[in-house]
């Protein structure tokens, strides 16, 4: 065998090797990491296969909630839902807002001036927001912003689709 073939016979194996590793052998980074020291109600944990979430979810819940997408404003009717009640988690029934913290911010998602414990969830900086997931199951939930109404100055800016609103009876 002439060197070059022996080469590229070798290269040809090692990018091989690295395509049946990386296919079959190599778990996919999870999307989500809490950060060290993150708690959440109960200690409660969720975690599951990318394929359960995919089965778990409908295409848009699974778009928003563990590949960080953003629903269209004014898409969810959760954005105009006044009734007393709770918001929880689409992907882990983790409850995150109460009613009592909604206000309508203009903005054509629901919004929320702060979490119904605050460890229901955990922030995390992204680009020069701050994005908001789920303690439990780090769904994606949306962002935080400081232009909030008293008395915490913040907007939970939420993307309906990831939340489950249940009236209270
Ligand atoms: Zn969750």
């Amino acid at each position: 065998m002439k060197p070059t073939y022996l080469f590229l016979s070798i290269t040809l194996l090692l990018i091989g090797g690295l395509w049946v590793y990386g296919t079959f052998v190599a778990k996919p980074r999870p999307l989500h990491h809490p950060p060290a020291g993150t708690t959440s109600p109960g200690n409660r944990r969720v975690e599951k296969s990318d394929a359960a979430w995919r089965s778990q979810l409908t295409r848009s819940q699974y778009h928003i909630t563990r590949e960080r997408g953003t629903e269209w404003p004014n898409s969810s009717e959760l954005t105009h839902e006044h009734r007393v009640g709770m918001y929880a988690c689409v992907c882990c029934q983790n409850p995150l807002f109460s009613s009592a913290t909604k206000f309508d911010s203009h903005t054509g998602w629901p919004s929320f001036y702060e979490p119904i414990v605050p460890n229901a969830i955990y922030t995390e900086p992204d680009g020069n927001r701050t994005e908001v997931r789920c303690s439990v199951c780090d769904a994606h939930l949306g962002h935080v912003f400081t232009d909030g109404p008293d008395p915490t100055g913040l907007r939970y800016c939420m993307n309906g689709i990831a939340l489950i609103f249940t009236p209270k009876r």
